[in-house]
């Protein structure tokens, strides 16, 4: 499994922000969203420093069972599935007479129902697979700075930051282990994987002219470089980079931003605000990424991810150094 990644939602939204164009509403849901991202890596380096080398861990992916959901994390080990919602809230959160405060303010957000909606599609999920599927939902409050109280009976359905090793030491010591071999159901599980079905966020054109143009510093952040034959030095911090590796990251970028539409070379000269040729773009374009349509007007499949995720081998000799 490849390690956990930010959405492309949480993606957009950060580079929305460096250049320029985030929203105050959206300023929110980016501290949000790394605020929870923060905590759900927190939890795979518990998960994989004390869970077992033989479990199959699934990172937020989506399911579809008699409608999509969203598990930020799914287990299968030999003893049966199970899933984690991990929050990283901090504060003092209390669940009394079915009502949720915070730090004495009562709230209306039930902290159970996202796991609660997981679980009634992974049940119907497993139910299709094999009768005897056991899983097991829990929330995983991550932070150190949390506590909570609660009513009876609803410790089973929680792990705190302090017993989560124990829990996931613990976890499969179940007698019960399954007729089916791993294998076989993790492909049977893999077959209702779908694609995040709602449509990530996009700029309209009125959003994306203001946006900040350029080829964005990997050292400072800076948009000011001298460009040399095979890479660029940035005038803020001296940071030096590939050329190639500088402009594709810069292309995976416009990607994110603009993820509903293909990539045009006309397109990406203005995103970096014609720092390289046409015929440089042209040529970067057609090495890299996957033609949809040729000619004058030729267009390019978006990857609509970061350059971090893509999978893209730069050739380029030079080495990235700093001054
Ligand atoms: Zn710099």
């Amino acid at each position: 499994m490849h390690k956990r990644r930010k959405t492309i939602e949480h993606q957009w939204l950060e580079l929305m922000d460096i250049r320029g164009g985030l929203s105050t509403e959206d300023q929110r849901r980016l501290e949000a969203l790394e605020i929870g991202h923060e905590g759900e890596c927190t939890f795979d380096f518990w998960m994989e420093r004390y869970g077992d080398e033989q479990w199959r861990v699934y990172r937020d992916i989506w399911i579809d069972a008699g409608g999509p959901t969203q598990v930020d994390t799914m287990v299968v080990t030999e003893t049966g599935v199970f899933i984690f919602d991990v929050k990283n809230y901090s504060g003092d959160y209390a669940y009394l007479n079915g009502r949720w405060s915070v730090n004495g303010r009562p709230i209306i957000k039930d902290i159970f129902v996202q796991l609660k909606r997981s679980m009634e599609k992974v049940h119907l999920m497993l139910r299709q697979i094999d009768l005897s599927l056991q899983a097991e939902g829990l929330i995983v409050f991550i932070n150190e700075h949390f506590t909570f109280e609660s009513e009876a009976g609803i410790d089973e359905r929680f792990v705190m930051r302090h017993t989560l090793k124990k829990h996931l030491q613990t976890m499969d010591e179940g007698s019960v282990v399954m007729r089916m071999p791993i294998d076989m159901l993790c492909r049977r599980i893999e077959s209702y994987f779908i694609d995040n079905p709602y449509p990530a966020p996009a700029c309209d054109d009125d959003v994306y002219s203001r946006l900040k143009k350029g080829v964005r510093c990997a050292g400072c952040g800076g948009f000011r470089h001298m460009v040399m034959r095979y890479h660029l030095k940035c005038l803020g911090c001296g940071n030096k980079e590939a050329k190639e590796r500088a402009v594709l990251r810069s292309i995976c970028e416009y990607g994110v931003l603009r993820n509903d539409r293909n990539l045009r070379v006309r397109n990406i000269i203005h995103f970096v605000d014609n720092i390289v040729s046409e015929r440089y773009v042209r040529f970067l374009l057609a090495k890299h990424f996957e033609a949809i349509s040729r000619g004058k007007h030729a267009a390019y499949k978006n990857m609509r991810q970061v350059w971090e995720y893509c999978d893209i081998n730069v050739t380029s000799k030079y080495k990235d150094r700093k001054i």
